[in-house]
């Protein structure tokens, strides 16, 4: 579908929450995105049809109800196999989010691959939770975590990887594909083909991208790959984690409990079937359902459409507040090399106040450190103003921020 048959204004219909006002009638402008997205009606019909008409446990019972629950839970993983472009769906975990993904892996994996003077390698512009796994893995295991740098254009310095890559000692590299603070797209392809010439593995933190961006998890080639259903249009508490099979048959389980196991004995256990294994416990089961919708929704507008419609959102802000007195916008602004997440400052206003100025004009941005102060170290800063955008923002939007943010700039005297 091309870009010029969806309206991107029309579909703002299905979400409720963008009629809404707030602070003294003012229309929502809704530029959060990178923290989380709306929800259309489409997600919240699927979570309560599961209320009201299929609610039963899944996976275990022969009775109607619970026949239709384990489909439609099990439609969900048939959805994200197609929308990341993945052939094995015994290789997609359910899990709470990114986060939990990549503990798993720092867990069920990390904690019987990584040994005493191993290193992994992560990014100077990871969000907290690809950052606090591998150094709570490499203390516990003496091990160690180093960095790939971060060139003042926002994009990483992979003469880093390669120095790291010669010790021979690296086991496994850890990056996102885009930074939740500065939109950078990394060259993904580029530090997976260099890590398989040392037979290292890769985790790729796709929270920002897949929402955002086509992603075709084949081409990549990595090992792990890791995203949040709520970041693109799904509920919260539910993400994926996908390992490459041949990876996840040498991982032990991550929780224990009903559902991972086979047979259960006093002294010893054998293992369900993958993906099952990884996936104890009742899960989540009305938010995977809704997180299918979510990706029906995403696949019906096309993921390139997406793409199109945030990189003119993107360039028309960059545009307009490289016009604004005062205001620095941190990373690149090659749009190809960028995603809508645009972090910015105003000389030296505290972000917190920015977000304050701008809140009573109803508009919603994130300020602080986006949990990522290892970035903020390296940009010298303590926190950001970050306006981030989706499908249902409009130029018109931008407009009221950059009006919004040029009150800033007057009440400062900027
Ligand atoms: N990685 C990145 C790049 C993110 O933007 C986020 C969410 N801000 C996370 C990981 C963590 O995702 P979640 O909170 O959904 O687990």
């Amino acid at each position: 579908m091309q870009s010029t048959q969806i309206s991107f204004e029309k579909l703002r219909k299905d979400f409720p929450i963008l009629q809404r006002t707030v602070r003294d009638n003012k229309t929502l402008v809704y530029l959060d995105n990178a923290s989380t997205t709306q929800k259309p009606n489409q997600v919240i019909d699927a979570i309560t049809d599961y209320y009201k008409n299929h609610n039963a446990n899944i996976h275990r019972a022969v009775y109607a109800l619970a026949e239709e629950a384990t489909e439609l839970y099990e439609a969900t993983r048939d959805k994200i196999a197609n929308f990341i472009h993945v052939k094995n769906r015994e290789e997609i975990i359910f899990v709470r989010g990114t986060t939990e993904a990549i503990n798993l892996v720092a867990y069920a994996w990390g904690r019987t691959h990584i040994q005493k003077d191993d290193i992994i390698v992560t990014t100077e512009y990871e969000h907290h939770s690809n950052i606090v796994p591998w150094q709570l893995l490499t203390q516990e295991k003496g091990a160690k975590l180093e960095y790939i740098r971060m060139d003042d254009n926002g994009e990483l310095i992979l003469d880093d990887l390669d120095k790291y890559l010669a010790t021979g000692k690296v086991k496994l590299v850890t990056f996102s594909l885009m930074s939740n603070v500065l939109g950078t797209i990394t060259d993904a392809e580029k530090i997976v083909s260099k890590c398989k010439e040392y037979g290292v593995l890769t985790l790729i933190d796709g929270a920002q991208a897949v929402p955002h961006m086509p992603v075709n998890i084949e081409k990549l080639d990595c090992d792990f790959f890791a995203f949040s259903g709520h970041k693109m249009l799904g509920p919260t508490g539910i993400g994926v984690l996908w390992v490459r099979k041949s990876v996840l048959q040498t991982m032990n389980p991550f929780h224990g409990g009903g559902d991972m196991i086979r047979e259960v004995h006093k002294y010893e256990t054998t293992w369900n079937d993958l993906p099952y294994k990884f996936e104890a416990g009742t899960p989540n089961i009305a938010d995977v359902i809704g997180f299918g919708a979510a990706i029906d929704y995403l696949t019906n507008l096309g993921m390139d459409n997406v793409r199109e419609h945030e990189i003119e959102l993107t360039n028309y802000a960059i545009e307009k507040l490289s016009q604004i007195n005062g205001l620095t916008i941190y990373g690149t602004k090659d749009i190809s090399k960028r995603g809508g997440v645009i972090s910015f400052n105003f000389a030296d206003v505290h972000p917190h106040d920015v977000a304050q100025i701008i809140d009573e004009e109803g508009i919603a941005v994130r300020s602080g450190h986006h949990c990522a102060q290892v970035l903020m170290e390296r940009l010298n800063v303590a926190a950001t103003s970050r306006a981030s955008f989706y499908i249902y923002n409009t130029k018109e939007e931008i407009d009221s921020l950059i009006n919004s943010l040029n009150k800033v700039a007057r009440i400062f005297k900027l």
